[in-house]
Parts: C-alpha cells; sequence; structure tokens
C-alpha cells in the first residue's frame, strides 16, 4: 500500500542513509535522499513528500533549523525526527520546533517504518479538503466544489477515485493499483474506466487524462 507514497531521507551519515534508502524502497516507497541540511530544505520547499525522515545532526543547516524553515515554507507534510540526542528535553525541542514524531538512534527498524506509516496515515485521514486545478474536493462531503462556487455531491466510490487521483496529481495510476486501492479487487478491472468517463462526464473530459500504455492520471478543469 505505500506505491507511490514519497518520502524524503536527510541524513548524513553515507551508510545510514543507503540502509534507509534500500528499506523504503523494498516497502515500496519512492525514496529520495538529502546529505545535509541545505539539500534537503530545498527539495522539501520544492517537492512535495509524503513524509520526510530528518537527522537532527545535519551539516549546513541543522535539523532543526530545516524543520523550522519548512513549517514557516507552509510546508505541512508530517516529520519524523531522527537523532542520537533522545532525552525528553530534546524530544520536546523537536516536537515544538514542529515535528510529528522523534525517534532516538538507535532505532528499531520495524518501528521506524511502523511509525512513518502511522504519519502518513494520519496526515492523509487529517486533510478534509483536497485541491484540483479548477476546484477542490470536500472529501467528507464527498462534494466537489468548483472555483465558479458550483456543488456536486458524488457517490463513494467516484469520490474515492478523485481523492486518490487528486491527492497525487503527480502520479500515473495503473488500472490494477486503482482497482486495488478503490475498488473491491474482485470488481471487473472496466470498473475503472467507468468511473473515470462518470467523473469526466460531470466535469470534463480534462479532468482526468489518459496515459496511453500505462493509465490515468489527475488533469484539471478548463
Ligand atoms: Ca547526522
Amino acid at each position: 500500500m505505500s506505491e507511490g507514497l514519497r518520502v524524503l531521507v536527510a541524513e548524513d551519515d553515507g551508510r545510514l542513509a543507503d540502509m534507509l534508502g534500500t528499506l523504503l524502497l523494498t516497502e515500496g516507497y519512492d525514496v529520495q535522499i538529502a546529505h545535509d541540511g541545505q539539500r534537503a530544505l530545498h527539495r522539501g520547499l520544492t517537492e512535495t513528500y509524503d513524509a520526510i525522515i530528518l537527522d537532527r545532526g545535519l551539516p549546513a543547516v541543522d535539523g532543526l533549523g530545516v524543520l523550522r524553515a519548512l513549517r514557516q515554507g507552509g510546508v505541512t507534510t508530517p516529520i519524523l525526527i531522527l537523532s542520537a540526542l533522545g532525552t525528553a528535553p530534546d524530544r520536546v525541542d523537536g516536537l515544538n520546533a514542529g515535528a510529528e514524531d522523534y525517534l532516538s538512534k538507535p532505532f528499531d527498524i520495524d518501528e521506524l517504518l511502523a511509525r512513518v506509516r502511522a504519519l502518513i496515515r494520519r496526515a492523509s485521514s487529517s486533510v478534509p479538503i483536497v485541491r484540483f486545478a479548477g476546484g477542490h474536493l470536500d472529501v467528507n462531503g464527498r462534494t466537489v466544489i468548483l472555483v465558479d462556487g458550483t456543488r456536486t455531491v458524488l457517490s463513494d466510490r467516484e469520490a474515492s477515485l478523485l481523492e486518490l487521483l487528486a491527492r497525487r496529481p503527480d502520479q500515473v495510476f495503473s488500472r490494477p493499483v486503482l482497482l486495488d486501492q478503490v475498488f473491491a479487487a474482485a470488481d471487473d478491472p472496466g470498473v475503472v474506466d467507468t468511473y473515470v468517463h462518470h467523473l469526466r462526464r460531470k466535469f470534463g473530459r480534462a479532468l482526468i487524462e489518459t496515459v496511453r500504455g500505462v493509465g490515468y492520471r489527475m488533469g484539471g478543469l478548463r
């Protein structure tokens, strides 16, 4: 289920960074690694991630500096700090600086993975609005609200499909992945196309792009 989720690892210890990168890749995450605070900050500000694992002791800009700058820059991506500094005051510093979680080194790999999963789960369930070009989806109300104020209530499945696509507008989703994440595995794969068709009929063809031979990607209105 971690397919397509993007994680940034900011860690200056090359061996640990490699280990984390390999581990997260094995779990199905799309991983990028930054070896110092400046690069971590640049990536965090210019790219979209589902979670950031941030070493506290980083060269150039330290982890807490990166964290504060990301939060000041409006980045709300959940961040887990990894640090050799593991006392209660150290943790409080990290959480006060805007981190969602704090794990001290040495850490247990399964615990780290479980915490990353929990961070992503909490973040994705706590955002009730998903924006896209031309409007947004109110997830709880299953309602699409366009920039001109038009409101359209969707069925459960239409809303789930649109939410998944709109949360990751850069990602191309294959039919099997959409089938797995939005519909029941036992459904006919054609159901994906049927629901894409429903959404396009309501909001225009450009809402969802067809990527030939691969699947679908979020588009937008107009
Ligand atoms: Ca370090």
